[in-house]
């Protein structure tokens, strides 16, 4: 399982945005982004030259691919498994980002940001449909139900998630695809997210342009 070891804040200050990519930190005056809002390097205060056609599509793809923690490699592979369906290539695309186990976990509240979820679920900390997954690119899918492991729950960190959660205090809001159960760290597959279930910035055609250069 690949994952992206570079550091976090300067994938953040390459993109010249937040991609909150570290959880409870990103919304503090510690965020690199605040304390140091330029692009990394010697010259990064100069400011960024005006990129071209292929260097704007570059960076919505690097952009895309660090927010869902996907390496080039499966991040490709699942562009290939949508470009020939019916439908928006881009919408299908960011769906597929979505529907990961990881993504739901963030999405739902139970994770404070994306790698975070990658990792709870990597040591088996949580159920589908009653059974074990340690896959955070496990895909859901319509009616499937996550929950957390039940003999994990005495674990120190799902007894301060549930307080959070009882007090609706921290995580992110769950979207209008996904339906929390309330006091319980559980968390069902409504529908297929949509373009409008998305809170990011993200142009997912140019993606697509991309890849079919
Ligand atoms: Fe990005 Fe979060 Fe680091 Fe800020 S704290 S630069 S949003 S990863």
């Amino acid at each position: 399982m690949g994952r992206d070891l570079s550091n976090k804040c300067k994938l953040c200050r390459r993109a010249t945005e937040k991609l909150f990519l570290k959880g409870d930190r990103c919304g503090t005056p510690k965020c690199a982004m605040v304390r140091k809002p330029y692009v990394p390097g010697v010259h990064g205060k100069k400011g960024r030259r005006p990129q071209g056609e292929f260097g704007q599509q570059m960076a919505m793809k690097q952009r895309v691919k660090r927010i869902y923690g996907v390496m080039e490699r499966q991040f490709k592979k699942y562009f290939h498994d949508v470009k020939d369906k019916p439908g928006v290539t881009g919408d299908l695309l960011m769906q597929k980002l979505e529907m990961r186990l990881d993504n739901v976990i963030f999405r739902a509240g139970f994770a404070p940001s994306r790698q975070s979820a990658r990792q709870l679920v990597g040591h088996s900390q949580f159920l589908i449909n009653g059974k074990k997954i340690n896959i955070p690119s496990r895909e859901v899918k319509i009616g499937d139900v996550i929950s957390a492991k039940p003999n994990k729950t005495k674990g120190e960190y799902f007894k301060q998630l549930a307080a959070r959660l009882k007090e609706k205090k921290g995580g992110t809001p769950p979207s209008g695809w996904l339906e929390t159960v309330p006091n319980e760290i559980v968390v069902k597959i409504k529908s297929k997210p949509t373009r409008n279930d998305l809170d990011l910035h993200v142009d997912a055609q140019v993606i697509v342009e991309f890849y079919s250069r």
